[in-house]
This record gives structure tokens, sequence and C-alpha cells, in this order.
């Protein structure tokens, strides 16, 4: 079985744009605004000769209330069928209440899951990551999945014990 990464996070900080390098495609749909992926969303990659599977989800609504409700359904879903979760969060929009919700969730969560700081392009790393090291979830990884930027690099660390 190939492993699999869940990529969740609020809507609109660039799961799909991941999705579609990632597996290079055009499959998701990229937009401005929140909740275009109503379902799961089911992807493969490969790094060198490690083939991988990629699930986009519609992301999370910050205005639902209390944990449960913060986590859309097929995001649960998705961090269940995962091996490797990937938290995405945005160096542009910053640590918002929502990104606060679901990184309770996974932290309580036994899955392997990284903290994906997107949109750092135009920033230097150690700035778009800043404010996201207190949400206890570890290091957080600067990439912008529009450009590319550590978009490799990350996926080589994450799949090096497959
Ligand atoms: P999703 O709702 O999480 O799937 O987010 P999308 O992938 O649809 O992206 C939302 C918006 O963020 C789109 O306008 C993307 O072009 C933009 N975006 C995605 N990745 C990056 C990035 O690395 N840098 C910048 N500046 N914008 C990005
Ligand atoms: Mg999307």
């Amino acid at each position: 079985m190939n492993p699999v990464i869940a990529l969740v996070g609020r809507p609109n900080v660039g799961k799909s744009t991941l999705f579609n390098r990632l597996t290079r495609s055009r499959d998701a749909i990229v937009a401005d605004y929140a909740g275009l992926t109503r379902d799961r969303h089911y992807g493969n990659g490969k790094l060198g000769n490690k083939p991988f599977t990629v699930i986009d989800t519609g992301g999370i609504s910050g205005n639902e209330q209390g944990i449960d409700a913060a986590m859309a359904e097929q995001s649960l879903l998705a961090i269940d069928e995962a091996d490797i979760v990937f938290f995405m969060v945005d160096a542009r929009a910053g640590l918002t209440p929502a990104d606060e919700a679901i990184a309770n969730h996974l932290r309580m969560n036994q899955k392997k899951t990284w903290l994906v700081v997107n949109k750092s392009d135009g920033t230097q790393e150690e700035i778009a990551t800043a404010e996201f090291w207190t949400m206890g979830l570890g290091d957080p990884v600067a990439i912008a999945a529009e450009h590319g930027r550590n978009v490799t690099q990350l996926i080589e660390h994450v799949l090096e014990p497959y």
C-alpha cells in the first residue's frame, strides 16, 4: 500500500494547489473562495520510485463551533484513512481560531502530523513560520504550493520512512 497523505486545514489555505502540484494534475479546483471541494478527492504522486497517495479535502469552515462541528466530516474521514496528515495553514492570513480548533483535534490524534505553512512566498521562512510554533504540532515547515518552494524537500522528508 502507498503511504497516504491527507491535506487538511481551513478553506483557502492552498490544499488543492498542493494536491495539484503533488499529483501533477489540475483535478482539484483552485479558487479564491471557500468550500469548493465537497468530497474527498484522491490522487497519486511519485517521488523518485516512491509512490504515494494524496487526499484533498474541502476544509473546515471557521464558522462552526466546537471541535466536532469544526472538523468537517470529510476531513475526519481523510485523517482516518491517512498515514500522514499535512495540516495546512496560511502564512499570509496568520493563525486563526479555526486553525487552533483543528490543531486541538490533531494533537489528540495519533497520526503523524506535519504543520505546513503555505503561501510563504515573498517572506523569509523564519518569519512565515514564527507565529505557528505556538500550536504544539512540532516544527512548522514553510512552503509555497503555487510556486513549488520547499515542496519536494518536504515530501522527501515525509517519505523517508517508507
Ligand atoms: P484550498 O481551499 O485550501 O483548496 O485552497 P486553494 O488551493 O483553492 O487556494 C486558495 C488560493 O490561494 C488560490 O487563489 C491560490 O492561487 C492561492 N495559493 C495557493 N498556494 C499559494 C502559494 O503558495 N502562494 C500564494 N501567494 N498563493 C497561493
Ligand atoms: Mg480546495
